[in-house]
């Protein structure tokens, strides 16, 4: 005969069961809003330039067209919505391809100080245009090899370096910093001197289409999605992302990569 559970038993093992199913709903339900919450910011966002395009093709149709002293400023104007659109796809695009983990991480060794010079001059004429100086942290320019997918880290930086020159004041600077950590790591950091990021934001920045200022962020024309690229790529690394930043003073990212060696 086998010895039959006692009644305490019995209800431990349904409270157990009951305990988790209801921690299974709670996650379901988690992802539910977190894609209800997807669905409606994305179609915000493609609202936006679509109803800007939209907007001006239709004065154009008019009559608008006629007017040579305004009909190439609307075309422009409607160039530049459907320009932001392709954007967003792309970003789009990259973003579910990095969630799936469908892209593979390469790695490489490679100086970070190289590719951050690198970047400085593919960004020179948008800098130059805001008088935005691109500089290095003093101490910090000798050389130091990572070991990590090249492009990718390319993308990170550039995210990273755009936004602290869209954010930055006329005339400000972005400091990039390379730093040799003990355990074969290397901190790579992008500040700026631009407005900052309210206390409240930070823990949420990295979220897709999270702004910490709504109506100024869409007007400087970003798609919301820059840093959650740049966190999906450090964490395909295995390596982590941070913010540190105050009103008023400035912003700083930074992120780690591994130490790589020279051949
Ligand atoms: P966006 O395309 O809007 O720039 P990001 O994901 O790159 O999207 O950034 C998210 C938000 O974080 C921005 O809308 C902005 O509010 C804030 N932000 C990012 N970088 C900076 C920075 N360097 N200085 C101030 N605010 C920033």
């Amino acid at each position: 005969i086998l010895p039959q559970k006692s009644i305490e038993e019995v209800s431990k093992d349904v409270q157990k069961w009951a305990t988790q199913k209801k921690d299974e709903i709670e996650s379901l339900q988690e992802n539910e809003r977190f894609r209800k919450e997807f669905l409606s910011n994305l179609a915000h966002e493609l609202r936006t330039p679509i109803f800007t395009v939209q907007g001006y093709v239709d004065t154009l149709l008019g009559g608008a067209l006629e007017d040579p002293n305004v009909n190439k400023k609307f075309l422009t104007n409607a160039s530049k919505g459907i320009d932001r659109l392709v954007q967003l796809v792309d970003d789009l695009n990259q973003i579910s391809k990095l969630e799936s983990g469908k892209i593979p991480i390469i790695q490489e060794s490679f100086v970070i100080q190289d590719l951050i010079k690198d970047i400085y001059e593919e960004l020179s004429l948008k800098a130059k245009e805001k008088n935005i100086h691109l500089e290095f942290k003093k101490g910090t320019e000798r050389p130091i090899v990572v070991y990590a997918d090249k492009p990718k880290i390319h993308q990170v930086l550039v995210n990273l370096v755009e936004n602290g020159m869209k954010y930055g004041y006329e005339g400000g600077s972005v400091t990039a910093g390379c730093y040799e950590m003990d355990e074969g790591h290397v901190y790579v950091e992008i500040s700026d001197d631009g407005p900052g990021i309210g206390e409240e934001h930070l823990p949420r920045i990295f979220e897709r289409f999270y702004r910490a200022d709504r109506s100024r962020a869409r007007n400087i024309g970003g798609t919301g999605l820059g840093l959650a690229i740049v966190k999906h790529i450090v964490e395909a690394h295995n390596q982590t992302v941070t913010v540190r930043s105050k009103l008023g003073v400035g912003s700083s990212f930074g992120f780690t990569l591994d130490h790589g060696r020279t051949s």
